[in-house]
């Protein structure tokens, strides 16, 4: 488990900064502030942001991070961090890792161990999302939990198979019911607790749900509980359905069939050569 107390500590960091989906005006003060104070500024198209830069009288260095050269730009990006310099991750528009690029820079700057900070005040769902480490896309937004013991396990069972990553809302007197909850219906995945996001005691809590729930007692503020989705255990024969299922439903939103096979082996983490062998009926009898 990494505890990442964002503000108190000397570990470089990777921000991550959503741009304005529109609306210049409605970039914030802080996020200017953050994008003028790094070293460099990872974006999808330097043109683009290059605008965006010289509205607002930014010079920070640009680089460039897009899906296809993102292994690389991660490993870029990390050494970097390892240089000690501050690095900003910007998309086009909207929020990077949200059907943009940024997924495996956060989780390579996370198992690091470098500070991810997210700078984007409106919403704390997306906040801890993208800065959590898990998958963030697919996810589901689920709020607080009921409050009553059984009512919280009868909604948990009912997530307890989504394979998408689930985010929470909870309080801190309740937090450790929740959490035990979950560890017994879900079982013991990986979790992310952010808490007091934006603000000065801001903290990522990135381990497994037991080993958050041991240290939640002491916490406190507003937090957020972000949750890895159910994992498939693949079992060719029971799961050819469900795989066939995923394809059809990535191709149904505009996905090819070669896209469809990476999004589903990345969603379920089974190899893309036997997601590709299924689809193309040469792995079953
Ligand atoms: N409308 C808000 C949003 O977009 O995030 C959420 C309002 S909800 C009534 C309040 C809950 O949001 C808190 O109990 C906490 O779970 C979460 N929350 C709000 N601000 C937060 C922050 N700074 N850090 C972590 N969680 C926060």
């Amino acid at each position: 488990m990494i505890r990442q107390k964002s503000f108190e500590n000397e570990m470089p960091t990777l921000y991550l900064v959503p741009t304005p989906i529109g609306n210049l005006n409605e970039f914030s003060p802080r996020a200017v502030d953050v994008l003028k104070s790094v070293d460099v500024i990872a974006c999808e198209d330097t043109r683009t942001s290059g605008q965006l830069l010289k509205h607002f009288d930014i010079h920070s260095r640009l680089i460039c991070c897009q899906n296809f050269n993102e292994e690389n730009s991660a490993k870029g990006i990390v050494e970097l961090l390892e240089r000690g310099q501050k690095v900003a991750l910007i998309s086009d528009a909207g929020y990077p890792l949200i059907n943009d690029p940024g997924q495996k820079v956060v989780m390579m700057a996370v198992e690091h161990g470098f500070n991810v900070v997210p700078v984007s005040g409106p919403n704390a769902m997306l906040d801890a999302l993208v800065a959590s480490g898990l998958t963030a896309q697919p996810f589901i937004f689920i709020g607080f939990l009921p409050s009553s013991e059984n009512e919280r396990r009868k909604k948990l069972n009912e997530y307890k198979n989504y394979p998408m990553t689930m985010v929470f809302y909870e309080a801190p007197h309740r937090i450790h019911k929740c959490l035990a909850s979950m560890l017994d219906v879900f079982g013991d995945r990986k979790c992310c607790l952010a808490r007091e996001l934006t603000k000065v005691h801001e903290e990522f809590i990135r381990g497994t749900i037991s080993e958050i729930l041991e240290v939640c007692d002491d916490l406190k503020g507003e937090m957020v509980v972000v949750v890895e989705g159910h994992t498939v255990e693949f079992q060719p024969d029971a799961d050819y359905s469900l795989i066939m299922n995923m394809i059809n439903e990535s191709m149904a939103n505009g996905m090819t069939k070669s896209e469809a096979i990476k999004d589903v082996a990345s969603r379920t983490g089974i190899a893309r050569n036997t997601i590709y062998a299924l689809v193309h009926g040469t792995s079953r009898c």
